[in-house]
């Protein structure tokens, strides 16, 4: 731990004694090297796209245009890298925000079936390019309207990361099933895929900021490395919980749970 100790004397009071203060800085300093990492990462994180951006262009200068094939894939390979730079800083934007507690997030009552319908909807597109089956489980004896007590618009935003991470990390043919619950106060959903899986010794630090399981990979499948840090944060504004459970080569689970609406 890091100590701060102030020793002041009563000078000149021709008094005895003095005051001690003893300020545990451990948490300051904490803080800060988590803002110096962060500063670090993204500093990081943008630079790569920038120097792919810069060499292709420099390519072009220096002639690659000339063919109009390889011409097409060097802009490709900017328009590709720009959009990645895009995706960054608006996840770093947002996570900004939620991390400085400027988003104001509004709870109200979101009824979860057609959440999670509107969201499996969003992604049929995306699922069907892969080949993917997506389907929705409500419980067996699914309660009608049950709600969450949520901000509609970060609730959609954890979804569709949940949902868009599978996508990602499912290789073709596989199969994501979303289902869904409720006790009498919380309500809870489930994105399972049969995708890649997390191995065990990382499983824990994928809601780290910049965390990838595979940095080459990540990048190719255009990830920011930011998204469930997101999930994480959110969740957690809106006094819930996110966890996860994988097995390498064979799938991932996450689960969230909320208040119930009108459990309160
Ligand atoms: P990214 O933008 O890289 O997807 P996330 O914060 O969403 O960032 O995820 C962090 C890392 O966790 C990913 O890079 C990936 O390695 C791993 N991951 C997340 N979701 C899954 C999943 N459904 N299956 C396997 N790995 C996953």
């Amino acid at each position: 731990r890091h100590m701060e100790v102030y020793v002041s004397r009563f000078p000149g009071h021709g008094m005895p004694g003095a005051v001690v203060v003893v300020n545990d800085t451990t948490e300051i300093r904490q803080a800060e090297r988590m803002r110096q990492d962060f500063v670090a990462n993204a500093s990081h994180e943008l630079k790569t796209p920038l120097a792919v951006i810069k060499s292709s262009v420099e390519a072009l200068i220096d002639g690659a245009s000339e063919d109009p094939d390889i011409l097409a894939a060097f802009l490709e390979q900017v328009a590709r890298e720009a959009d990645r730079l895009a995706d960054l800083i608006k996840d770093m934007l947002s996570l900004s925000k939620i991390e400085s507690g400027s988003l104001a997030l509004e709870p109200r009552v979101v009824v979860l079936d057609r959440a999670i319908t509107d969201c499996v909807e969003r992604h049929h597109p995306r699922a069907e390019t892969k080949t993917l089956t997506m389907v929705e489980k409500p419980p067996s004896d699914a309660p009608a309207n049950v709600a969450a007590w949520a901000d509609p618009d970060a609730l959609r935003q954890v979804m569709d990361n949940l949902v868009d991470n599978a996508i990602k990390y499912t290789p073709n043919g596989g199969r994501i099933t979303v289902r869904w619950g409720a006790t009498t106060e919380t309500v809870s959903f489930e994105v399972e895929d049969t995708g890649i899986g997390i191995p065990e010794t990382d499983v824990n630090r994928v809601f780290e900021r910049f965390y990838r399981v595979d940095k080459a990979r990540g990048r190719a499948e255009g990830s920011t490395g930011l998204g469930l840090s997101i999930v994480k944060h959110l969740v957690q504004a809106m006094r819930g919980q996110v966890r996860v459970n994988s097995k390498l080569g064979k799938g991932t689970t996450f689960r969230v749970t909320l208040p119930r609406a009108g459990s309160a």
